[in-house]
């Protein structure tokens, strides 16, 4: 098995990219917080074909959480990732300190307005504004030509598409479909933490978004008519606690009253401490 190279300085990172740069090399770039899953490892099959050289990072990202949040608990395991990644041909993982990318005297934020302050940037303010920042940072740290995210997380992709495009990044941006597991649970580190009740219980924001879509497909086109069939199922699962439960413009996330094109169902909440997050696509037929 292949031995990944594991950089922890900036310094050689960069330095590392520029050398890829000046032999003419495109470089892939999945940014994460470790405790990888299938999830994770799609997205490195996503980027792989279009470099030469991929750089995974792993860094748990302080300024994305909020006071109350798991920063301290979120788990961590760089071996397991390493070997995870081994088998799929991975230059380098990138897994600075904390104090690496935040220098005592680090002032500077990055932070997409509109987009950031809604549904999930309203329910945990300022996470967008840390998720900007640090992807901003690896942005320059490792010069990618190419990066992936996770359409998992459909409003951080969008406001990562938005930074992309807004700062002039020169690189292209994938997006990558959610990996579930059977049960159609979207596979998330988080789900680590989820008890074996709980566990069973979590499948209900997948149930609730194929409802919604259902309603869609079968020519229902008023969204207060589509959101009530998904409350309909997640009510039935009391133990889930919706932070939101709506259907969006899937670029723009404004609310959708009437559908008429594209559409985005997303759900967001918790069961018992375990905040979990979810979405579906729903494409109009043409
Ligand atoms: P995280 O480690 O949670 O910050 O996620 C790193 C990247 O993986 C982000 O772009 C996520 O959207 C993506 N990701 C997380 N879970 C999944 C999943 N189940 N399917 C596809 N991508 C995912």
């Amino acid at each position: 098995m292949q031995k990944i190279q594991t950089i922890r300085t900036i310094a050689q990172m960069q330095s590392l990219s520029k050398d890829w740069k000046r032999e003419g090399k495109r470089i892939g770039f999945v940014p994460t917080m470790g405790a990888l899953h299938e999830g994770h490892l799609s997205l490195v099959e996503l980027v792989r074909p279009q470099c030469e050289r991929l750089v995974v990072s792993v860094f748990v990202n302080p300024t994305q959480f909020g006071p109350k949040e798991d920063l301290e608990r979120y788990p961590r395991n760089l071996e397991g990732d390493l070997s995870r990644l081994a088998e799929r041909k991975v230059d380098v993982v990138f897994a600075p300190e904390k104090g690496e990318i935040y220098k005592k005297e680090h002032a500077t934020y990055v932070e997409v307005e509109g987009l950031s302050s809604v549904y999930e940037g309203a329910i945990r303010p300022g996470h967008f504004r840390g998720v900007c920042t640090v992807v901003a940072m690896l942005f320059n740290i490792i010069m990618p030509d190419v990066a992936a995210f996770g359409q998992k997380d459909a409003q951080q992709a969008a406001v990562l598409r938005h930074l992309t495009q807004d700062l002039h990044f020169p690189i292209r941006f994938l997006v990558g479909l959610t990996i579930r597991e059977s049960d159609g649970l979207a596979m998330s580190s988080r789900n680590a933490y989820l008890t074996s009740a709980e566990r069973r219980k979590a499948t209900v924001l997948f149930r609730a978004l194929k409802a919604g879509e259902a309603r869609i497909q079968a020519g229902e086109r008023d969204g207060g008519n589509v959101r009530e069939a998904m409350k309909d199922v997640l009510s039935g699962v009391p133990e889930f606690k919706p932070d939101y439960n709506d259907i969006v413009h899937p670029e723009s996330f404004e609310k959708v009253n009437e559908i008429c094109g594209d559409v985005l169902l997303i759900i967001a909440g918790k069961i018992g401490s375990v905040r979990l997050i979810d979405n579906l696509l729903v494409q109009q037929k043409t």
